[in-house]
């Protein structure tokens, strides 16, 4: 999708730092990070959010989670801990619309979040 930031990124069109990809998606640091430990996963194609990466199905979203646990180990975080969260439309703050899982840990997280 033309205009898109995280299609540029998975592109590789926009520099990001990638720690993990596998045949369909990829992770990459978030540029604000929120807590120690705080990365990006995308399917490398275009799907709005994370509704229309169910829909594809095929495996996607398995695709997506597997590669943030896998990234989790690597980071060091998976005994302690951590969250795998989609924002989704207006009401959860989701600001690009590139469906992205924010894996975040490494610093003991509220709950609720706000
Ligand atoms: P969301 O609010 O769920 O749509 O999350 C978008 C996330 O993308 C935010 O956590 C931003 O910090 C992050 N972000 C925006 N631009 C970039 C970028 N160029 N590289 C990495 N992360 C980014
Ligand atoms: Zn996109």
């Amino acid at each position: 999708m033309p205009d898109c930031l995280f299609c540029a990124i998975a592109s590789g069109q926009i520099p990001a730092k990638i720690v993990g990809e596998n045949s369909r998606t990829i992770a990459f640091r978030d540029i604000d990070p929120q807590a120690p430990t705080h990365i990006l996963v995308i399917p490398k194609k275009h799907y709005v959010d994370v509704a229309a990466v169910a829909d594809a199905g095929a495996g996607l979203l398995d695709e997506m989670a597997s590669l943030a646990h896998r990234v989790a180990v690597e980071e060091g975080i998976a005994d302690s801990g951590y969250r795998l969260i989609f924002n989704s439309g207006p009401h959860a703050g989701q600001e690009v619309p590139h469906a992205h899982g924010h894996l975040i840990g490494g610093r003991p997280l509220t709950w609720p979040p706000g």
